[in-house]
């Protein structure tokens, strides 16, 4: 998940709830299994470009080929008819904090993965469900980091998205078993840690007609549920969504938090933006989210089996469904003055307290060594209140705040340490400067 687009996870709609039931078991060994392989140190993180990540897309393949999917993907891209295919989708990717330089790297050798499982209904097969995660994570980066701290270690992305993959792979064997009346699309993604690189050339070039493509379903974090939560966004993207979610929900129920909007921090966006229905299945922040210590063995697996149970239900529930959804275009939330927050590098250094809860404003759980805030004084426990005179609620206000504001610019920015208001000045810097 992309850190400059988290803040969406702050906000929740409404609690949904009833259902009937059909009863498909997730195999949440198999889920473990996928995780403990994908998240080993042997991955290296699987940043987007390495060998780390080319081993496990050759997984993923490999997963998709024994349960029975076809490749859909043209081996030769220039190819037009009787073309071989793979299950490869090869793409240059060309980081979004990089666009802007001087000189920017030459684009990274990237590829999704993509595999078809055709629809059991000659009169609906030809439509499609797209299910989909993404695969990549930050390698040994610092960027996008947590723990700058811990320089190059391995973060190996367990929750962030190898969970969301597993659950994409036990989807593919539930539908292989039972393949529903429409054909379903299963895919893992690169590029999302870079600004969703993969998803957007995936949406862009799709090897499935997007008119007849009905829904995208999106995995990202889904390994670390605690109380039964859920985060599903994306129910008002189609009128029908919220009761299909509604009714997915069977005994013993998820909490299942239903947020409307389609547009958020990650690869579900891609889709919207083509006007297709979206969901985005996500078990919430936790304190090793982008860090060396999101590991294999903090995964809830019996908890993902859960989830990938109730998934199931909505997909076949959007798959078998005799009409299309109603696609519903809700408005995005309106960019706020100045914020670009697409391949801004206005930069500060601080680190956000991913496990502060709702307090208001943004605590700090720490500042990068010789960054703008640590120069200006921010520290660790810090909570922002107010950055060059904007009230700062949330991650969300924040980042758009920061973003009004260009490198090389003084700003005042007050905090709450130790229960008083401090105002720091900070000369802001520029990203990967
Ligand atoms: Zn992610």
């Amino acid at each position: 998940m992309g850190l400059a687009t988290l803040a969406l996870i702050f906000t929740s709609a409404c609690h949904a709830g009833g259902g009937v039931s059909t009863a498909a078991t997730a195999d949440s060994a198999s889920i473990r299994r996928d995780i403990a392989w994908l998240a080993d140190d042997a991955r290296e993180g699987r940043a987007t470009g390495s060998a780390g990540f080319d081993s496990a897309a050759r997984y993923v393949a490999a997963r998709f080929e024994a349960l029975g999917l076809k490749p859909v993907v043209p081996v030769d891209s220039t190819c037009r008819s009787a073309c071989a295919l793979g299950y490869q989708m090869p793409y240059p990717a060309r980081p979004l904090a990089s666009r802007h330089d001087a000189a920017p790297p030459p684009a990274l050798r990237a590829q999704n993965v993509v595999a078809v499982l055709r629809g059991s209904d000659a009169a609906l097969a030809n439509e499609y469900v797209i299910v989909g995660a993404h695969l990549d994570h930050l390698g040994r980066s610092s960027d996008f980091a947590l723990d700058p701290e811990a320089k190059d270690a391995i973060r190996n992305g367990a929750d962030d998205n190898a969970s969301g993959v597993a659950a994409v792979l036990e989807l593919a064997r539930l539908f292989a078993r039972h393949p529903a009346r429409r054909s379903i699309v299963f895919t893992a993604f690169s590029g999302e840690e870079l600004g969703l690189l993969g998803s957007a050339w995936w949406a862009d070039h799709s090897p499935v007609p997007l008119a007849s493509t009905r829904a995208m379903v999106n995995f990202d974090m889904v390994g670390r549920m605690h109380d039964d939560r859920l985060i599903v966004y994306g129910v008002a993207t189609a009128t029908e969504l919220p009761g299909i979610v509604d009714s997915a929900n069977v005994a013993p129920r998820l909490v299942v938090s239903a947020v409307g909007d389609g547009f958020g921090p990650s690869d579900h966006s891609s889709f919207y933006a083509k006007n297709l229905p979206v969901l985005h299945l996500f078990s919430d922040l936790h304190p090793d989210y982008h860090r060396a210590t999101d590991d294999a063995d903090k995964i809830n697996a019996a908890g993902e089996a859960r989830i990938v149970a109730f998934a199931e239900r909505t997909i076949r529930a959007i798959a078998d469904r005799g009409a299309p959804l109603t696609f519903v275009r809700a408005p995005a939330p309106a960019p706020r003055a100045g914020s670009s927050r697409e391949g801004s590098s206005t930069y500060l250094g601080s680190i956000p307290d991913m496990a502060a809860g709702t307090v208001p404003g943004l605590r700090l759980s720490g500042v990068r060594a010789g960054s703008p805030a640590d120069k200006g004084g921010l520290k660790s426990g810090d909570v922002i209140v107010e950055l060059a005179g904007t009230t700062v609620k949330d991650l969300y206000t924040y980042t758009d705040a920061l973003y009004a504001h260009k490198p090389g610019e003084t700003i005042a920015i007050v905090v709450l340490r130790d229960g008083a208001r401090v105002t720091v000045r900070v000369t802001l810097g520029e990203r990967g400067r």
